[in-house]
């Protein structure tokens, strides 16, 4: 029986290149892997998938490699290299135990070219050579850079007489779609939890118009990393060659490489969220700094370094051996020790209370009811808590669009009266497969807000730069709407923009962030200091009366409550003592797909696409994927229901925050 080869394949490099120690943990059913590479929600959001098909369809010709199978995908490609001229999709190359998968190999006599393609924008003008100020490689296309390095040096060995030389395909943002309905032309297919790319019969290149992905060469780069070193252990950095080989080794003979803890751990995709239990699966983090500080299980209880919102030091902290909050000093953190002013809450007081849970007043968390009050005075009922669902599909939609531009798909609009009532007054969803629903979006907004002058509310800066984008879009439009300049004015009433580098302006009713009210006046300890509205909603559930007793009866739903929930629902419910995140009391969005998969398409995206990485997905379902009526209509309905929770736990912040200033002012 033939054994199967261990081999270090460009996934895997790129783990090692991140974290040596990751190697060992990789592709065991023991450990837990919070990582996306097999997410297909998160590159359905992302477009991976169409990205890839355009790139093929670039190639006329091309060959692909379809076989799973490492040494038959071997032979296969070794057969089609015997031509002078092909290209090859999925080409497989390898050499002793390294091994790659190249997208697009392109042969030409002896100059044969390595093609990555990637579903990540790329401007010209913006990113130019991915170099920054000091001639250092750009961080975010890194990993990029090194995959494909990875590949050249693998192909270089194993194709000896050939010039090798490597690209990146990226989708360039300067471009514009010269067609409608390019991204109709690239449906998926589910099988077996596998997306397959279905391209409509008669596309040809022409077909497409404007080439929309960017070719860069990138030989001067890979040479910059080959030449290079890399981390093997702590203090054991290693030319290029070395590394790869000691890579290869450790992976090939399963021998764990030394952990190297940095302010990477908090993110890594083997962290567990605690020290496992027996049944569980095993935490690799726990057990990286388990051996490299000899940690015991309780010194995981308490807050880490990791845990400091905001810290960009965090790893000098920790080759300082500074590794526990309350370790950390004021001269740590750069900070004075003052108690929060007239202003409220720094980043630095919220760092610090991490550290030190001593806050001015002491009590289970820290609110400011006087500032919050202050804050409120200016705002005007009724108060409207609006928040939006957007992508940013890679193949534009319609002629005219860039790929990435925001698409506004989905609105929901909670309204607070003056007496206490609250209401969900609307909402908007347009995911129609091949609309473009920009205009339509700002038109419902509209309309859902001018009725009064009450103040609006958003949760963070998604809102205010999602409709300067929809303004600009609208400025630039090749094909207006009449009502145009009364959108553009609606806008610019309800949002700040910058007109300079140093000058912003504001509209006449400004959207109020509440994310910057809980930033200022609201820490709790338990959400680390971080104001997600994720984060902060499950703290103040645990410790708000008035939301216990509102919340935890059934009479949220119906008539002039509620436009999803008929049925009443407590959002209040209690387990183990500890109240249920009310997220987890909705239905999934996607009954075929698990929540731990939507919730993982949530934690990864790229930087296009942070947060909301499950509406993303179930929109770009929607877009891309033939679904039956009733599985779009169950989609759309868990849409609503999720992004109707949005808004009304900005209400629920406004109520509990209310309550705890009437508290506060009531004091001696
Ligand atoms: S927890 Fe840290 S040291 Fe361990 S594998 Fe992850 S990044 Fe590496």
């Amino acid at each position: 029986m033939n054994q199967v080869v261990r081999y270090l394949t460009k996934s895997r490099f790129k783990l090692a290149a991140e974290c040596p120690r990751k190697l060992y943990y990789t592709g065991k059913k023991n450990y837990l892997d919070r990582s996306l590479d097999d997410s297909f929600l998160a590159a359905l959001a992302e477009g991976g998938y169409q990205v890839g098909e355009l790139a093929c369809l670039m190639h006329p010709g091309g060959v692909r490699v379809d076989e799973l199978n490492h040494q038959v995908a071997l032979a296969k490609t070794a057969e089609l290299l015997q031509q002078d001229e092909v290209i090859i999709f999925e080409a497989a190359i390898a050499v002793g135990t390294l091994f790659v998968r190249v997208d697009v190999l392109r042969k030409s006599g002896t100059r044969i070219e390595i093609i990555e393609v990637k579903a990540k924008s790329y401007s010209a003008k913006k990113d130019g050579d991915f170099k920054g100020a000091k001639g250092q490689l750009k961080s975010d296309f890194l990993p990029y850079l090194q995959d494909v390095a990875f590949q050249r040096y693998v192909a270089q060995q194993a194709l000896p007489g050939h010039q090798v030389h490597a690209f990146l395909m990226l989708v360039d943002k300067e471009q514009s779609s010269t067609v409608d309905g390019l991204n109709q032309r690239f449906k998926v297919v589910l099988e077996e939890r596998r997306l397959r790319v279905q391209v409509t019969p008669g596309t040809t290149p022409e077909s497409l118009g404007q080439f929309l992905l960017a070719k860069v060469p990138v030989d001067g780069q890979v040479d910059m990393i080959l030449s290079d070193t890399l981390r093997v252990g702590p203090a054991d950095l290693r030319p290029f060659p070395e590394a790869v080989d000691a890579f290869a080794l450790a992976y090939t003979n399963d021998n764990p490489l030394p952990p190297v803890p940095s302010s990477a751990c908090g993110g890594c995709q083997f962290k567990a969220t605690s020290w496992q239990s027996a049944e569980q699966t095993k935490s690799g983090f726990h057990e990286c700094w388990s051996q490299a500080f000899k940690w015991s299980e309780p010194d995981f209880m308490g807050s880490t370094v990791l845990d400091l919102w905001g810290f960009l030091r965090k790893t000098q902290l920790i080759d300082q051996g500074v590794l526990k909050a309350q370790q950390v000093t004021l001269e740590d953190l750069k900070f004075d020790g003052e108690e929060p002013g007239i202003d409220g809450m720094t980043r630095k007081h919220r760092q610090w209370y991490i550290c030190q849970p001593a806050w001015p007043g002491g009590g289970e968390y820290y609110f400011d009811g006087a500032g919050y009050q202050n804050a409120r005075n200016e705002w005007k009922f009724p108060l409207h808590c609006i928040d939006f669902e957007t992508s940013a599909v890679a193949i534009p939609f319609a002629s005219g669009r860039h790929p990435y531009e925001i698409t506004a798909f989905q609105f929901s609009h909670h309204v607070v009266h003056n007496d206490g009532r609250v209401e969900h007054r609307s909402q908007w969803l347009c995911a129609k497969p091949g609309v473009d629903p920009n205009i339509d979006f700002v038109r419902a907004l509209r309309d859902a807000l001018c009725k009064d002058d009450g103040s609006i509310f958003r949760w963070s800066a998604h809102e205010n730069t999602v409709l300067n984008k929809l303004r600009e879009e609208l400025l630039v439009s090749a094909t207006s709407p009449t009502d145009k300049d009364a959108l553009i004015s609606f806008i610019e009433s309800i949002t700040s923009r910058s007109v300079s580098p140093k000058e912003k302006v504001h509209g006449a009713r400004t959207m109020i962030d509440l994310c910057d009210i809980a930033e200022k006046f609201y820490f709790h300890p338990s959400t680390k200091g971080s104001n997600s509205l994720k984060k902060v909603l499950p703290a103040l559930m645990n410790s708000s009366t008035v939301l216990r007793d509102t919340y935890s009866k059934a009479n949220y739903g119906g008539n002039g409550v509620s436009l999803n929930f008929v049925e009443p629902i407590a959002w209040w419910q209690e387990h183990d003592g500890k109240v249920i995140d009310p997220y987890a009391l909705l239905p999934p969005v996607f009954d075929d797909v698990s929540r731990d998969e939507t919730d993982a398409a949530d934690e990864g995206l790229s930087e296009e696409l942070k947060e909301g990485g499950a509406a993303m997905a179930a929109y770009a379902r929607l877009q891309f994927e033939d679904l039956s009526d009733a599985r779009r209509a169950s989609i759309e309905n868990a849409l609503l229901r999720y992004c109707e929770l949005d808004t009304l736990a900005m209400v629920m912040a406004i109520q509990a925050w209310d309550h705890m200033a009437t508290a506060a002012a009531s004091k001696p």
